[in-house]
């Protein structure tokens, strides 16, 4: 069998790190033409040395040539480039057939869309790229016969549940509504006055999955859920009318589907991402991904409660930006991002995400997402005026 060729891009993270795990159990299968990193020398050298790419990339220029000066020191064959630019570059090679999309926020956006553009099958970790590009990334997908695979958990536990043509539309195919589980993070049962003091380190240990740090923090606010709902909705192609979001505690059901004559289908495993990361690869075929398999006997009980809008005021948010449309939820996923990345350096507490996020939805007014421009510069507003108002706080005598 020939060998599949892989790039892992952000391969230095959480989700590359199960991807690499997976594919080190199928050195048959595949092989892995790319690995790209924005800073960390060292994992990076570590899996260059193991996996033998043709290419690595490093974003950041500096680490770029220290990595270059220990690939060559260690007489390696692996070309090191650097720069973002680089990344669509490895996203798009010839000898690539699978992406596995999995850098962290917008950042991912334009390697996906080149992956996307030269027709790839795309393994899509990477949310913010599709929440922030909505219908655009879906139409080259779509323009250059690329196939998209869902990587998140939720939407890989739906695309399971979903019969084979459900792209006909979930109404022709008999679907009532999509279940969309979360866990409801760390702070589910947490007192709310509690919330205000909660440390980054809190926020970032997730009870049941093992995760960056953005998007735990976006799991603690549930505003990770609320990006998944627009990720459902463009994915699955639907309207935030035909998805539910059920806290489900203890993560072992990783999404339903509700069909109309009362069924409901649903995918359960163990809250490790090797299992969707192996899902994904192989589909249509199954393969082995090191992930233990459940045991009913231990497993105990099920729960299932609505979210909490007071707690979570992120669903609300989202929600809206998935009604609005256009440029709405790529307003949203910007502000997000920034307001993240302020309460990891603890410039602002943890309760002041969602009101950063809602402020910059009420100052930046959106408009349709006709072309990637129009969606870059909303992305650039957006952040600006998350900045703008941090800045305004940080000079506010306390
Ligand atoms: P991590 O923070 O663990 O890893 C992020 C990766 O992206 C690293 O390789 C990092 O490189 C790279 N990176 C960061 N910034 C840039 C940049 N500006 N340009 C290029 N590369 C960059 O994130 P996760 O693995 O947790 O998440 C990755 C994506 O997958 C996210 O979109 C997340 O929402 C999604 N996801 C993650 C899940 C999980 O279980 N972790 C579950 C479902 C979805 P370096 O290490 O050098 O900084």
């Amino acid at each position: 069998m020939k060998r599949q060729g892989i790039a892992v891009l952000g391969s230095t993270g959480s989700i590359g790190l199960s991807t690499l795990d997976v594919l080190r159990r199928h050195y048959d299968r595949y092989r892995v033409v790319a690995l790209t990193a924005f800073s960390q020398v060292e994992r990076l050298f570590e899996q260059i040395r193991a996996f033998r790419p043709e290419v690595a990339v490093m974003v950041e220029p500096t680490a770029a040539s220290r990595l270059a000066d220990r690939v060559r020191q260690a007489g390696l064959p692996t070309e090191v480039r650097s720069g973002a630019a680089a990344l669509s570059e490895v996203a798009s090679h010839e000898a690539v057939e699978q992406v596995m999309a999995a850098i962290v926020g917008a950042a991912g956006l334009l390697p996906t869309l080149a992956a996307a553009e030269a027709g790839k099958r795309i393994l899509l970790a990477n949310k913010e790229a599709l929440v922030m590009s909505g219908s655009l990334l879906l139409e080259a997908v779509q323009r250059s016969g690329a196939r998209l695979l869902p990587i998140d958990s939720e939407h890989n536990a739906i695309f399971q549940c979903l019969p084979e043509h459900f792209e006909q539309g979930l109404e022709q195919v008999g679907v009532d509504q999509i279940l969309l589980t979360g866990s409801g993070g760390p702070f589910r049962t947490l007192p709310l006055e509690a919330l205000e003091h909660v440390t980054p380190a809190q926020a970032c240990a997730h009870p049941n999955w093992s995760m960056g740090r953005k998007i735990s923090v976006d799991s603690a606010t549930m505003m990770n859920k609320g990006l998944e709902l627009i990720e459902a909705c463009l994915l699955f192609r639907t309207t935030p009318d035909r998805v539910r979001i059920v806290v489900h505690p203890q993560s072992l059901i990783h999404s339903m589907v509700q069909y109309v004559d009362g069924s409901v289908l649903a995918q359960l495993g163990q809250p490790d991402m090797r299992t969707p990361i192996a899902h994904a690869l192989a589909w249509p075929e199954r393969m082995t991904a090191g992930v233990e398999p459940l045991d009913f006997w231990q497993v105990g009980n099920l729960d299932f409660e609505a979210p909490d809008p007071e707690r979570f005021p992120a669903l609300r948010l989202a929600e809206a930006a998935a009604r609005q449309g256009g440029t709405a939820p790529t307003i949203l996923n910007a502000a997000n991002e920034v307001a993240v990345e302020a309460f990891l350096e603890m410039r602002i507490p943890f309760t002041r995400i969602a009101e950063l996020v809602e402020a910059v939805m009420n100052h930046v007014e959106p408009v349709d997402a006709s072309d990637l421009e129009t969606i870059l510069y909303a992305d650039r507003q957006a952040r600006e005026a998350a900045r703008d108002r941090l800045a305004q706080e940080d000079t506010k005598p306390s």
